[in-house]
């Protein structure tokens, strides 16, 4: 095949203790799944799920022991960490059950949901589409992913972001308002998920900002660290 302009490349992510990794297809967001951060952003926690995209090419993926490096973006005076726990599908399908959505799960990771704060905001106010607040270069960094084979016991552990050394966000991540077989039942009622597709799944609350020079790092329990500092 002869293309006319250069193909864009394939995202990937690592995945721990494989020496093959996941290449991404979509990255889908839940928003608004824990309820105090729900509450933070002036919502009661229970609306039904809000689903938006980023583009596979705002994967920042960051291998085992390295520091990502997150470009400070364009536009913005309100750079907003959200650290989240990511599902990475393996098998495809629509209308997934929730007692079927567990086999679909290849895995997981820790993610960071970065925000353009203020550019989220001025669309909200406007009704218009958080595109250019959460869907840019560099908006999704990535850990490791751990295959589920390796019995992740997401049930009872935390999620957690420290900047600097302070710890900013924490939670259980059983405090999810929709849990990861409810997310693949909604989002499967509406989209087709292919493996390769990636689901961030919502942050807990404590959102703030990030300046040049921070370094965040993120955790779930049994899942491989995230490690950003903004450049
Ligand atoms: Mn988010």
């Amino acid at each position: 095949m002869d293309y006319v302009v250069t193909p864009p490349r394939i995202m990937s992510a690592q995945v721990a203790g494989s020496a093959g990794r996941f290449p991404v297809h979509r990255i889908y967001c839940v928003g608004s799944n824990y309820p105090a951060h729900a509450q933070e952003m002036g919502r009661t926690g229970r609306e039904p799920p809000v689903f938006f995209m980023k583009p596979a090419d705002a994967l920042l993926p960051v291998d085992s022991g390295e520091e990502g490096r997150l470009p400070y973006p364009s536009l913005t005076h309100d750079f907003h960490h959200e650290v989240e726990l990511v599902v990475a599908i393996g098998e495809g399908g629509c209308d997934i059950a929730r007692a079927e959505a567990q086999r679909h799960v290849f895995g997981y990771a820790v993610g960071l949901d970065m925000t353009r704060r203020d550019l989220q905001a001025a669309m909200k106010k406007r009704s218009g589409p958080w595109c250019i607040g959460k869907a840019f270069e560099h908006a999704a960094p990535l850990g490791p992913i751990t295959a589920q084979a390796r019995e992740v016991q997401l049930g009872t552990g935390q999620i957690a972001l420290n900047v600097n050394g302070v710890e900013r966000q924490r939670s259980a991540i059983a405090q999810m308002i929709w849990s990861v077989p409810d997310i693949i039942a909604h989002l499967s009622a509406a989209w087709t998920l292919v493996p390769g597709d990636l689901v961030f799944t919502g942050t807990p609350a404590g959102v703030a900002a990030v300046e040049r020079g921070d370094l965040m790092e993120a955790s779930v329990t049994g899942l491989e660290p995230l490690r950003v500092r903004v450049v």
